[in-house]
């Protein structure tokens, strides 16, 4: 059978240049309520495909307090294709929380650089963490459709996640195209390694 194959835009700025144009940007609290945890999320996606994964990181903020910042590991330093950014930051927090049985997932808040996959979505709906909120949401990648990944998870999980927040970041539109580029730098050679890997 011939390898599939997705095609993604190409990205127009590596990751010196994208570094440089989030340094460059003047976080505006007032005006977009998230721009704080969204450039820490962009920086995390940066340092993730610099180590070869794909380009996407996040943080966890519990009330408005940023408790852990991570990067996605699914590629690097070997594939643990769970180890979406989102997995990665719910594994710290669950470890942390241990055998709290009720420790009040409704305060913490997750932030990632790029929207959730269904299955980090699945985690999310089975951690019951009260606030996802993503930088960026491509409606013209080949994954997306009309409705968002949450919007289309199955009734079982919706039913799970209804009580949770799943939405994009409240951030500059200035920031989702430099978390979109991000991502474009990535993408392209970690889909090409796991189709490789069939
Ligand atoms: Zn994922």
């Amino acid at each position: 059978m011939d390898k599939p194959e997705i095609h993604f835009d190409e990205p127009k700025f590596n990751y010196e240049e994208l570094e440089l144009q989030l340094q460059s940007y003047e976080k505006n609290p007032q005006g977009f309520q998230h721009d704080g945890p969204s450039i820490i999320s962009i920086k995390q996606g940066i340092r993730a495909g610099r180590a070869g994964s794909v380009a996407v990181g996040g943080c966890l903020l519990h009330h408005d307090n940023v408790i852990a910042e991570n990067i996605s590991k699914a590629n690097m330093p070997y594939h643990r294709l769970d180890l979406h950014a989102e997995m990665v930051l719910l594994n710290e927090l669950e470890d942390r929380l241990c055998d709290n049985k009720k420790p009040g997932m409704r305060n913490y808040t997750l932030f990632t650089s790029q929207e959730p996959c269904p299955m980090c979505l699945a985690r999310i709906c089975f951690s019951q963490v009260g606030k996802t909120y993503y930088v960026y949401r491509d409606a013209q990648s080949p994954e997306a459709g009309e409705l968002t990944n949450f919007e289309r998870m199955p009734e079982g999980f919706q039913i799970l996640g209804s009580r949770l927040v799943v939405e994009e970041a409240d951030c500059s539109p200035v920031l989702k195209e430099i978390a979109r580029q991000v991502w474009l730098n990535s993408i392209d050679g970690c889909v090409n390694e796991w189709f490789e890997r069939y």
